[in-house]
């Protein structure tokens, strides 16, 4: 059968791509123009006619999907903005929105035998910033960064603003879902995950056009002797977040197609929580070592500085364990590969 997957030329999306085709499924990529279909095209030729790519120059465009979504059995909605340079919220607000909805109004026009809709969402529409550490779960909704962008528009945030882009565009997708439930073959799986990390296989021409997830762990990763924009010692050893590699997040989009019971749910998919300087810790203690190219060093920060940090947030991922039976790869696994296969461009 064949999948339509949105957004195929980003960090998650080619991920997604290349799962579903080693799975052998037949897939159609979203690319922006002719240009970014290149390296796609090239990157799975492999696969012959069953990769192809259609071009949705830009997802909030009405009607964008219109063609995109015929003839397929499924849609991976994976294409959103994720930046934290907005100015104006309507910026990265607008896409994400007018992007999730879009593929959902083109499928209930132009695909009447579709089966599944799975959204990427984020761990962003569920998390809040509280004074105490809280285990959060799928019952949870980001309401204070919505409330942060409505009170102080541009002023508000980065991290507002795009955590409000993908709570909006998740919200949006369950009430259109909820509204054409009965007139409609197909249902909605929301995945949530929380910063991404592992290999990188995409386009990247230059260090600043690396996606935001991968460009920020290297940021901790990275000696500041060798790094433009290396986190502060503070934020090393007190601050971090919970992670997901994108090769267990890709399985994760593959199960979510194939699993009756995921259905209309909403599933967090996370491998664990961390304090940068944990990340850093496993980087040094790779045996072998991690390889660099020479132009790079690994980071030192403040070795075992992050363990009695308490991470303030976490999240109990039974129900992607109970129905899509998730299992996830080791933090060595996975910073070994951040290290190793994203390095490895030449800038
Ligand atoms: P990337 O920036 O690498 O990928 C985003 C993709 O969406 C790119 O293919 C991009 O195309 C496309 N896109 C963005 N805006 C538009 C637009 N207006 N019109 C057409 N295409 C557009 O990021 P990721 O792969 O990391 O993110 C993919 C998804 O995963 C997003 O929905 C993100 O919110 C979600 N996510 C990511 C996390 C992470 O840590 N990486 C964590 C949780 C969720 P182009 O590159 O050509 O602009």
């Amino acid at each position: 059968s064949k999948v339509l997957v949105t957004g195929a030329t980003g960090f998650i999306g080619i991920w997604v791509t290349r799962t579903l085709l080693e799975k052998g499924y037949s897939v159609r990529g979203t690319v922006r123009s002719e240009r970014k279909g290149k390296y796609v095209l090239d990157y799975f030729k492999s696969y012959g006619e069953k990769f192809e790519t259609v071009i949705v120059e830009d997802i909030s465009k009405e009607g964008a999907f219109d063609e995109a979504v015929e003839d397929v059995d499924a849609i991976a909605h994976v294409a959103s903005p994720f930046h934290f340079k907005a100015d104006d919220p309507q910026d990265i607000i607008g896409p994400a929105v007018n992007g999730t909805l879009g593929v959902l109004k083109s499928a209930l026009r132009n695909n009447p035998t579709l089966k599944r809709v799975v959204i990427t969402s984020s761990c962003a529409t569920v998390l809040e910033t509280l004074p105490e550490p809280k285990v959060f779960s799928e019952l949870d909704w980001n309401e204070q960064c919505l409330k942060q962008v409505e009170e102080k528009g541009k002023a508000a945030s980065n991290g507002a603003k795009y955590q409000a882009s993908k709570t909006l565009a998740e919200r949006a997708a369950w009430e259109f879902y909820e509204k054409h439930k009965s007139e409609i073959s197909w249902d909605v799986v929301v995945l949530n995950p929380p910063y991404v990390f592992g290999p990188v296989i995409h386009e990247v021409p230059s260090r600043g056009s690396l996606n935001q997830s991968s460009s920020d762990l290297l940021d901790a990763l990275i000696a500041p002797s060798t790094s433009a924009s290396a986190m502060s010692t503070e934020t090393l050893t007190t601050d971090g977040s919970c992670w997901i590699d994108v090769r267990d997040l890709a399985e994760a989009h593959t199960k979510a197609l194939e699993t009756p019971d995921a259905g209309g749910e909403r599933i967090i998919t996370s491998a664990g929580a961390y304090i940068w300087q944990d990340l850093i810790d496993v980087a040094q203690g790779l045996s072998p070592p991690a390889v660099l190219p020479p132009q790079y060093k690994l980071a030192v920060g403040v070795p075992g500085g992050g363990k009695g940090a308490i991470p303030k947030i976490d999240y109990d991922t039974a129900k992607a364990a109970r129905i899509l039976g998730m299992k996830y790869r080791s933090r060595e696994d996975t910073i070994r590969a951040s290290i190793e296969k994203v390095l490895n461009r030449g800038w």
